[in-house]
């Protein structure tokens, strides 16, 4: 039972893990910015225009997923998040959450069924079009070696004045001007210069930046000092308007103020609807968020 019921506190750790793969793979091609293996096709798809100050739709369709061959991590997922929707991903560790959002950011392909972005299958779509579409944050934010300002920018082409609404809209700006050389100081490589909860909010700022149409999630869990803990909070809500998004939610707040709770268990989808509606049936979301309630 410990085991099942562990996840939403000790994903933390657990997820330092799956950063050590990741990262393997970030540190070169970080995901949203660089090419990743997985090439464009000859033929992309030409008739979408960018939309980004409207929410997105994203329908998973029967999407199985495989890392090892016949060994599903993910059954059958099918789901749609509306337009602005936002929607919460819960589920004991190894559950899948994670690998829904490689599927999402195309680290992997579905072995079986499609991912959909507002009807249009995500492989037939160029990478630089899904990454303007669709901003990934994972836990840690992944900052390099490099100034505030290209951490921020990735290297594409913005304003100053683009880069400091980012920044203001993500409650970071005040912290970046205090820093000795403002938006041009040096920070280490993954930003060991700063906190876990300054660390986030820069990484908020580089999703806001891009004026997504979707957000897609990892909240961090760890090292969030309590000064930067409602700056997160409220930044977050404020990246999250008029957005779709999907969030691997670990703040109780957090998965108390979203539209629908998915609940997945061993790569299934067991439960879906409100905080309330979950709550009173009394299933699996229950009882982690009854064990969550205890330990916090
Ligand atoms: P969660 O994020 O809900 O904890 P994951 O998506 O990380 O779940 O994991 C789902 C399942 O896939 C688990 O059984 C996990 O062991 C397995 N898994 C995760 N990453 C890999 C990988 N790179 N190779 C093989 N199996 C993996």
């Amino acid at each position: 039972a410990q085991r099942l019921f562990d996840p939403l506190r000790q994903f933390a750790e657990k997820f330092t893990a799956i950063q050590a793969g990741f990262t393997a793979v970030e540190r070169v091609s970080d995901i949203m910015n660089e090419p990743i293996e997985i090439r464009d096709p000859e033929k992309s798809h030409k008739g979408t225009s960018i939309t980004p100050t409207t929410p997105g739709e994203i329908r998973f369709e029967h999407v199985w997923f495989a890392y090892k061959q016949d060994d599903y991590v993910l059954k059958d997922l099918d789901f749609t998040i509306r337009p602005g929707e936002k929607v919460a991903l819960v589920g004991p560790t190894g559950a899948g959450k994670s690998s829904i959002i490689r599927l999402l950011s195309r680290l992997y392909e579905p072995t079986n069924g499609r991912i959909l972005l507002d009807g249009v299958d995500i492989r037939q779509l160029p990478q630089a079009e899904l990454r303007r579409r669709m901003a990934i944050i994972l836990q840690d934010g992944f900052l390099f070696a490099g100034d505030v300002k290209s951490n921020i920018t990735l290297g594409e082409t913005y304003t100053f004045d683009q880069i400091r609404s980012a920044a203001e809209a993500t409650n970071v700006a005040s912290l970046i001007e205090r820093l000795p050389q403002g938006y041009n100081t040096m920070l280490r490589e993954r930003g060991t210069n700063l906190s876990g909860g300054q660390k986030q909010l820069l990484a908020f700022a580089r999703a806001a930046i891009r004026d997504p149409q979707i957000l897609v999630l990892d909240e961090a869990t760890a090292n969030l000092d309590v000064g930067t803990e409602s700056l997160i909070q409220e930044a977050l809500e404020r990246l999250l308007e008029d957005r779709s998004a999907i969030i691997i939610a670990h703040r109780l707040s957090t998965i108390r103020n979203v539209d629908r709770i998915l609940v997945l268990k061993r790569g299934q989808l067991v439960e879906s609807g409100s905080h309330e509606e979950l709550l009173s049936q009394g299933g699996l979301y229950a009882s982690l968020y009854q064990l969550q309630m205890l330990e916090s």
